[in-house]
């Protein structure tokens, strides 16, 4: 069939290069993969969710099981406002929004801001996730470098003054996805004055925030703010499990109201059951605890990965210090095409990962890498980074 009449944002779409590798990956049975984007699984509350699964049926009956409201569960939301409480996040249940994980939040994000022909700004690399949830509102995506301690703001100055079109700024301050880094407080404040002078709303993405094994917390942007500049991102797929589908919002309640009317059209609210979970287990459970699992599971495992960077790969390779989170990012010298590289790892060695161009707003830096420890054990590291090192040496030394 001959499809004429769709809208013009088709054109934008491009496939996502995860599924590409990860569809290359699954054709060699018993790669070890480091492409994985998921939590672990072994870390999952199981016990828990059984027993608080049955207890909220029997204490909401069938409203457990009915419509709820869009803007998301009352009781979900007052113990929301708790743990924001504990990030220095002042808020009240009229400045949250409940979204189906914080992917849609980013996709409400943008359909809050951006107009064809605006422009969204984000760090080189950024989460592959935003790029996706943003190109259907044809925008322009503009990267500004980052370093150690997060986006320069020398560079995200001038991208300001020379692109009025600009109307958002998505970051991912903490253990982000892909790099693992996390920015210094001092360029918090300085990009919410910079957000300030040049009249921008920012978008503050934080699934991995609790997720720390090292170091100590850096405020969150949206704590500082005291303007309704900040939308702030939260999610529970990191700390409990990505199956629920609930991530939430901070906002001015004006933007708040907005989400709402928004998530009326595009999924009436998000799932009331998951959410009704999510709240027994904040009251009854110990969400502390939940994290602590995660981190002890997780920290043995960045340890590790980058032990075994440091001591066997080529000198030539730099790696990111992730202090928590899920993956470290790798940069080998720059005439090494990692997805070129990707088919020899799979075919040769039986490794796999995920190639960190697509990463970049502009597809750049192909010669980047984005390693996940989350999803794989000890041993998978061991082996499967020991293999990679010896094909590194053969391809670079
Ligand atoms: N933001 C970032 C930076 C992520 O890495 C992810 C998940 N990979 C999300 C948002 C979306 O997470 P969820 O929708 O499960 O909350």
């Amino acid at each position: 069939m001959n499809i004429m009449k769709l809208a013009s944002r088709i054109g934008e779409l491009r496939p996502s290069a995860i599924r590409a590798a990860g569809k290359l990956i699954a054709s060699k049975p018993g790669c070890i993969t480091f492409a994985g984007g998921y939590p672990a699984s072994e870390v999952m509350p199981v016990e828990e969710v059984v027993e608080l699964t049955d207890q909220l049926v029997r204490d909401y009956g069938r409203t457990s099981m009915q419509y709820g409201l869009t803007k998301g569960n009352d009781d979900l939301m007052e113990q929301i406002v708790k743990l924001m409480e504990k990030k220095g996040i002042k808020c009240g249940i009229e400045n949250i929004q409940i979204t189906t994980g914080s992917q849609q939040a980013i996709f409400l994000t943008g359909m809050l801001t951006l107009d064809k022909g605006d422009a969204v700004v984000v760090e080189n690399p950024t989460y592959l996730g935003a790029l996706s949830a943003y190109v259907p509102y044809e925008a322009e995506f503009i990267g500004v470098d980052a370093d150690e301690e997060g986006m320069i703001m020398s560079e995200l100055e001038k991208t300001l003054q020379e692109n009025k079109n600009v109307k958002l700024i998505y970051v991912v301050p903490n253990f982000s996805n892909p790099t693992g880094k996390t920015w210094s407080l001092e360029r918090r404040k300085q990009l919410l004055e910079m957000a300030k002078k040049y009249d921008v709303l920012i978008a503050e993405d934080n699934p991995y925030g609790d997720i720390r094994f090292s170091g100590e917390p850096v405020p969150e942007i949206k704590s500082m703010d005291d303007e309704g500049r900040v939308i702030y991102m939260g999610s529970f797929s990191k700390v409990l499990f990505a199956g629920l589908r609930v991530g939430f919002t901070v906002s001015s309640k004006e933007i708040a109201d907005y989400f709402e009317i928004f998530k009326q059209g595009v999924d009436l609210q998000s799932n009331e059951f998951a959410q009704l979970q999510i709240a027994g287990y904040l009251k009854n459970y110990d969400l502390d605890k939940q994290v602590q699992r995660i981190v002890k599971n997780y920290s043995v495992k960045r340890d590790l990965m980058c032990k075994i960077i440091d001591e066997k790969f080529p000198k030539s390779v730099k790696r990111t210090n992730p202090e928590g989170g899920m993956f470290v990012w790798i940069e080998l010298p720059e005439n090494i095409d990692a997805s070129v590289l990707l088919e020899k790892a799979v075919e040769e060695i039986g490794v796999g990962y995920v190639p960190g161009g697509p990463f970049y707003a502009d597809g750049s830096h192909k010669n980047t890498i984005r390693l996940n420890f989350s999803t794989v054990t000890a041993e998978q590291i061991e082996e499967g980074m020991t293999r990679f090192a010896k094909l590194l040496h053969e391809e670079l030394d």
